[in-house]
């Protein structure tokens, strides 16, 4: 089988390497649907996201949808020829977080692309549990698409309590921030997107944000004032770098919340203004509970949200090196490697 590997610094390699082959309770993923994300790009780029232990090159991948091909000893949850996204991590599945189903807070936690091999690749081997159930009805490119975008800002929303009667500002519109607008309108509130890319700002009012402000026209925090009658915004959800976490304290309005779903490792701020007098709430957003597929697949098919338009671009696993030169050099939404 083919993998796609970051090999050096912004360079990948398609490589041939044996199918996986399963231990106890895994099953074999025959690959449909594989996004890149931003994280896969700090590998490309030469820094780790997650500390990488493996002397082997990781295959990355961690935003994936495949049909299980093969079972292992012992694998009772799943059948052959089921559609299933993958859920990206694994835990110790002894600490309190892993009994309460938060994985991603485990402090053994381990993520596929990262810590083992990921899902740019036609194969990859998982334990059953990872497993997540695709609806009938859902495509393969949208079950990759719910789980690290859909679902991760569905849990932003649900987190940051947003609903109809709330302003909610958006800022940055690459893929997280546009999972954001697709989310924030399903839950019924106004939403404000925010980008300097007049491209990414067109797609955000296609996918249904009311206003949409650039950042090169100026000092976006008097706009979203004015647009909210001087009180400011009820919720912000930071998903782009630079002075955006800034923007998004000083929008906010007194007793807001702020949601953080950018990484970034260091920023200056003024806790007294931006949040200690005003009584704002700052939350970190991150992934989802593996307890809440269900509910978070169910909402984007009922509510029919158009996740698929987020991915601009697909490619073959073949042309991964043009497909992550795309993706870094911000010429795409995202990319999503497709199989037949
Ligand atoms: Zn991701
Ligand atoms: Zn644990």
């Amino acid at each position: 089988m083919f993998a796609a590997k970051i090999t050096g610094k912004e360079t990948v390699e398609i490589q041939e390497v044996p199918i996986p082959t399963l231990e106890k309770g895994e099953v074999l993923i025959r690959m449909k649907a594989s996004a890149l994300c931003r994280s896969d790009l700090y590998r490309y780029h030469g820094q780790a996201l997650f500390d990488e232990t493996g002397a082997e090159i990781i295959t990355p991948g961690h935003e994936p949808a495949g049909v299980v091909e093969k079972l292992g000893e012992g694998v009772d949850k799943v059948k052959l020829g089921d559609r299933v996204a993958i859920f990206l991590g694994l835990g110790c599945r002894e600490c309190e977080h892993c009994l309460h189903g938060e994985v991603i807070l485990c402090s053994k936690f381990n993520c596929i692309g990262f810590q083992q091999d990921g899902a740019h690749a036609d194969y990859m081997a998982i334990p059953q549990e990872n497993c997540l159930p695709l609806p009938d009805s859902m495509s393969f490119i949208t079950g990759a698409l719910s789980t690290d975008v859909g679902g991760t800002l569905y849990t932003a929303c649900k987190r940051l309590g947003v609903n109809g009667a709330m302003t909610v500002v958006i800022f940055g519109v690459g893929p997280m921030g546009c999972g954001g607008v697709l989310m924030a309108k399903a839950f019924g509130a106004r939403v404000i997107a925010i980008d300097l890319d007049e491209k990414r700002l067109a797609l955000a009012t296609e996918l249904g944000a009311d206003v949409v402000l650039n950042v090169k026209q100026g000092d976006v925090v008097p706009r979203i004032r004015e647009l909210t009658g001087g009180k400011g915004a009820d919720r912000c959800i930071v998903t782009g770098g630079g002075n955006t976490l800034n923007d998004a304290l000083n929008a906010v309005a007194k007793y807001g919340q702020v949601g953080v779903i950018a990484e970034s490792s260091s920023a200056t701020i003024n806790p007294s203004e931006q949040f200690v007098r005003k009584l704002v709430s700052l939350t970190g957003c991150w992934y989802f509970n593996r307890g809440d597929w269900d509910e978070i697949a169910s909402f984007i098919v009922d509510r029919n949200i158009a996740l698929e338009k987020i991915s601009t671009h697909t490619f073959g696993i073949q042309d991964a090196k043009k497909a992550f030169y795309l993706f870094d050099h911000h010429e795409t939404q995202k990319v999503v490697f497709v199989w037949e």
